[in-house]
């Protein structure tokens, strides 16, 4: 089992939900798959105890989340801003789900919440949280949030308040931040987690199918394209990449998450160590960096990117062109071309 909450943690934790009237639920900007799980389980088990929640998401979620129970919950503060800023203002609590910094909800979400009135209990597994909430529940050698989040009701409720619908969450964050369950942060604990929630009434092949098995034909066109003409290799660094601008998302009908797994087919190939994947929108360039072994993305993320992540899966943004970053990834990745090669 990952780091236990400790008695104290325990009690404070309960006795910050129990005198909570108002409670809001968030994660990350560009919500991904355990963004969604641990908000909405989150949320869901907090309304089964009786509470007050708001869901709270900084932008939307991508059409293969959208299915997830408690979706229709969903406060999107992007698009129902005042809706969202009233919510955060009357909280009482707030929970902080999969993100270690305020700066990662955007700069309009993360002045918000600078400004509330609640107290905080952040659940992550990224690295260096913030020190900012009451209760930190912090693994960074989780697999996923939503597996913390398990862990999480586990200890201060007991795992029996975990029903189907919040099974269907918890798993969908694991299956997705686990790669399927193949990167090495899968445990026996992880397993262990699923067989329970297997015995809450999960259905595991609907969460595969609604995940993985809904694509547009636009999309696999796009990915089509993107590797076929857009993969880079740079041989004697063991590091590949692929690249979109924004023109070249458009002329395929480029919808959110369309570009999601497209890194880690650049990393799949034989021999490469180090991958990045460039997509380029409105007002910056979204950098996503993946390795095998070693080599450490997150730590080159922060030193370079001003990004973060984890130890094989980082990501950052950019202001510089799209053309200025894939320069600037170059030169990087000749200046740590030894590094990589011995990762
Ligand atoms: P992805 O490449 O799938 O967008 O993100 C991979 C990992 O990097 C995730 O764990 C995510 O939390 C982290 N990440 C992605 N974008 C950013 C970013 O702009 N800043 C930071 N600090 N982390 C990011
Ligand atoms: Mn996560």
């Amino acid at each position: 089992m990952p780091k236990k909450l400790s008695t104290e943690e325990i009690s404070l934790a309960q006795a910050l939900v129990s005198k909570a009237n108002r409670i809001v639920v968030t994660s990350h900007k560009n919500p991904d798959g355990d963004a969604a799980g641990s908000a909405f389980s989150m949320s869901l088990f907090l309304a089964s105890i009786g509470k007050n929640v708001t869901t709270i998401l900084p932008d939307g979620l991508p059409e293969f989340l959208q299915w997830l129970p408690g979706y229709e919950r969903l406060v999107q503060f992007d698009t129902q801003t005042e809706e969202a800023k009233a919510a955060i203002d009357e909280a009482d609590l707030i929970f902080v789900l999969d993100y270690n910094a305020l700066h990662r909800t955007g700069t309009d979400m993360q002045v918000v919440l600078e400004n509330a009135t609640a107290q905080f209990i952040l659940i992550d597994h990224h690295q260096m949280p913030g020190d900012f909430a009451v209760v930190t529940y912090s693994d960074t050698s989780a697999c996923s949030t939503a597996e913390l989040v398990y862990h999480f009701i586990e200890q201060c409720y007991g795992s029996e308040k975990i029903d189907q619908n919040m099974a269907q969450n918890i798993y969908c964050g694991i299956m997705t931040d686990s790669g399927s369950f193949r990167f090495p942060s899968v445990t026996p604990d992880t397993h262990r987690v699923v067989a329970s929630l297997i015995e809450k009434g999960l259905d595991h092949a609907l969460v595969h199918r609604q995940v993985y098995d809904t694509n547009m034909l636009d999309r696999l066109k796009l990915i089509g394209y993107a590797l076929s003409q857009k993969l880079e290799i740079i041989d004697d660094s063991l590091t590949a990449y692929i690249s979109l601008s924004s023109d070249e998302l458009r002329r395929h009908n480029h919808r959110q998450g369309d570009t999601e797994s497209l890194v880690n087919q650049a990393l799949s190939i034989k021999g490469v160590k180090l991958a990045a994947f460039f997509r380029e929108t409105n007002h910056e360039v979204k950098l996503s960096f993946r390795s095998k072994g070693s080599f450490d993305v997150n730590k080159f993320a922060r030193d370079n990117w001003n990004g973060g992540g984890h130890m094989n899966a980082a990501g950052a943004a950019t202001t510089l062109s799209l053309p200025e970053a894939i320069q600037k990834f170059k030169r990087l990745v000749q200046q740590y071309r030894l590094e990589i090669i011995n990762s």
